[in-house]
Order: structure tokens, then C-alpha cells, then sequence
């Protein structure tokens, strides 16, 4: 299956991790079966008062927003968030936020131990 990723940087603000590094591990971890093209847009979400968005552009297609001044296990963690959201949508199961939150950790420490 087909994994593209596309990373949107604010200059200003360049991510503190490569976000690379998670997205290909969560999609090589729970994706294989399907193909996903995911862009990461980094950009101020202060204003909406969240961390993180995952939109559906297409049937296989998702726009993750992430609010750029994260940084470090934070960063990781909402981006972890967001790909579960992904894996939702794939899958056809209720974009459950208790679900997601509870993902979070479980997958941060799972990629720990892969690096
Ligand atoms: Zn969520």
C-alpha cells in the first residue's frame, strides 16, 4: 500500500522532532493495509484553542493541523493523537476522542522503544 507524507513548516517555528519519524512508524504500525496520503500542517492554532485537527480530504487523503509551538513529548503526542483519528476514518469506527486520548500514551511509549 501507498504511504505518502507531506510536512508543512513554519519557518519560524520549525518542529522540535521530525515529525517523519512518527507518522511513517504509526502508519508502518497500523496502516500497512491501506494507502494514506497525510499532509502535516504546521500553523498557529491558538485562536480555535486546540493542539491538533484531522481533516478528511478524500477517502484516503487527511490534512493533520497542529499548533506549531509544540514541542518535544507534547508535539509527539498530539501528532500520535491525530493519526489515531486517522486510523478511525480508515477503519469506519466512531472518531471516539476518549479512544484517541487514551492512545496517546500507549503509542508514545510503543515508539519509544523503537528509537
Ligand atoms: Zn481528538
Amino acid at each position: 500500500m501507498v504511504h505518502s507524507v507531506e510536512i508543512v513548516r513554519n519557518p519560524l517555528y520549525p518542529p522540535s522532532e521530525p515529525p517523519e519519524d512518527v507518522v511513517y512508524w504509526f502508519m508502518g504500525e497500523y496502516l500497512e493495509n491501506y494507502s494514506v496520503d497525510v499532509t502535516v500542517v504546521h500553523m498557529d492554532l491558538t485562536d480555535e484553542g486546540v493542539d491538533g485537527w484531522c481533516l478528511r480530504e478524500s477517502d484516503y487523503e487527511f490534512i493533520i493541523q497542529i499548533e506549531e509551538s509544540l514541542e518535544g513529548k507534547h508535539y509527539k503526542q498530539t501528532l500520535l493523537h491525530e493519526m489515531y483519528h486517522v486510523l478511525q476514518h480508515l477503519m469506519n469506527i466512531p472518531r471516539c476522542e476518549m479512544c484517541a486520548h487514551l492512545s496517546e500514551q500507549i503509542n508514545l511509549d510503543r515508539f519509544k522503544d523503537t528509537m
